[in-house]
């Protein structure tokens, strides 16, 4: 739940919307055969493997993709450190939406709670023609696929919030009885009753919010509204899977309607990709007789920029990670030195103990202070020492709001003999 006191002070954005956690995922959504799975395919060949996760189940589907920064490269670049830990974002299949998934067709609604399961949604559309490749409603038209997409989710809402609505309706007697469960109830009958209106005018909750003007939801509306993890207040943005030709040319009918729609729809980052152009990226240098796979990797990175260079051209997939991660309002803060250089994933907003926590829970219990200096100042003064000279760095308490980029040391107490342990980076 986010902290209420920012949530009352601040105007709200679509940032208070979701769970406030370190563990999300997006998923990729979109109709059969508009290119998920060789989006999802191209993703994982650029994943961190398993075994870097010991202690966590990954399931098939989900993969954890490396998010392209060069502040990390740099820190490391600038350290050698043993070890490394890139900063990653876990990336979910969901395969088989079609109309009708919300009345269970298809694997309606088994995809439906996948969806739920995810904390952001990409949804691919398909643009490429291709008269080999069966499109589902038997014609390319991505806006009505968008169009297909959001009324499942929109209804599935809709059923959501009609069985909140008939608790609360069965609840009221018995909430009636006493003055405080009245005011609850009366509170969450509101924004159930607003939830509904807004959904029944064919919006999206997620719209609700910091999106233009609009400023439906309040700060108790959002409250609710993030424990009921309603599908249409999730964040989403569009990829348009376009034929390598008009990826490169820039150019395809479809983006402008594309555009329009999503403009006309609460907003959303749209980025066009090619499914074919990255698959065919992936494949080359597969047929290499190198035998080390260091150097095998080298060889095809080689020809890959080689290809990208000669067609004037670059691929989507960093964008598109950076974009996914940024979505969801996931930040990292870098622990960095000579044994490793870490980014550690976690959602805009967590305070320095909560940071803290994400290392370890013992941090955030015994938390004392974090010592903090920002990307920037490190990287412009070159070392920690200059940005104790220049006065930058800084000692942080319980509220501090960890920011993207901070090179963070934490100082906690622990029951143990050891007063303060290192973080990584003074051993
Ligand atoms: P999914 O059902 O959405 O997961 O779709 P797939 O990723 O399995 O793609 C369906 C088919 O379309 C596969 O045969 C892909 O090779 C093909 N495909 C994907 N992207 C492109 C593209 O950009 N252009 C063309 N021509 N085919 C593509």
């Amino acid at each position: 739940m986010p902290p209420k006191k920012e949530v009352a002070e601040e105007r709200l954005g679509p940032w208070a919307l979701g769970k406030f956690s370190s563990r999300l995922k997006v998923g990729i959504v979109g109709l059969p055969n508009v290119g998920k799975s060789t989006l999802y395919n191209t993703l994982t060949k650029c994943s961190i493997p398993a075994e870097n996760f010991p202690f966590c189940t990954i399931e098939p589907n989900e993969t954890r993709v490396n998010v392209p920064d060069e502040r990390f490269d740099w820190l490391v670049e600038k350290h050698q450190p043993k070890s490394i830990v890139h900063p990653w974002l876990e990336v979910c299949d969901i395969a088989g939406l079609v109309k009708g998934a919300a009345q269970g067709a298809g694997l309606g609604n088994a995809f439906l709670s996948h969806i739920r399961a995810v904390d952001g949604i990409v949804h691919v559309m398909r643009a490429f023609e291709d008269p080999d490749i069966v499109h589902v409603e038997d014609r390319v038209d991505p806006v009505a696929d968008i169009e297909i997409i959001s009324n499942e989710l929109r209804q599935k809402d809709l059923e959501a919030i009609d069985r909140r609505l008939a608790d609360l309706n069965r609840d009221k007697v018995k909430a009636n009885s006493n003055p405080a469960n009245k005011k609850e109830w009366e509170s969450e009958m509101a924004t159930v009753t607003k939830v509904k209106e807004y959904l029944e005018s064919g919006k999206d909750v997620r719209t609700g919010v910091g999106v233009g003007d609009a400023d439906v939801w309040n700060a108790k509306d959002i409250i609710y509204i993030n424990e009921y993890q309603l599908l249409t207040s999730k964040p989403v943005m569009f990829l348009v899977n376009l034929s390598e030709e008009d990826y490169k040319r820039k150019k395809n009918k479809f983006l402008k309607p594309i555009h329009d729609w999503v403009m006309a729809h609460g907003g959303g980052t749209i980025l066009p990709f090619s499914g074919e152009l990255e698959a065919k990226l992936q494949a080359m240098g597969e047929d290499s007789t190198e035998s080390d796979p260091i150097k095998r990797e080298a060889e095809a990175d080689a020809m890959r920029a080689e290809y990208l260079k000669t067609e004037g051209i670059v691929s989507a997939l960093p964008k598109i990670i950076v974009t996914a991660f940024k979505m969801v309002q996931l930040i990292y803060f870098f622990t960095a030195g000579p044994d490793e250089v870490r980014a550690w994933v976690l959602r805009k907003g967590f305070t320095a103990p909560q940071g803290a926590g994400v290392i370890h829970t013992d941090f955030e219990a015994g938390f004392i202070c974090a010592e903090v200096m920002s990307f920037a100042d490190l990287k412009e003064f070159g070392s920690e020492n200059e940005v104790k000279a220049k006065g930058r760095y800084r000692q942080e308490g319980k509220t501090y709001l960890i920011q993207d980029g901070d090179v963070i040391f934490f100082k906690f107490n622990v029951t143990t003999p050891k007063k303060t342990l290192m973080s990584d980076k003074k051993k």
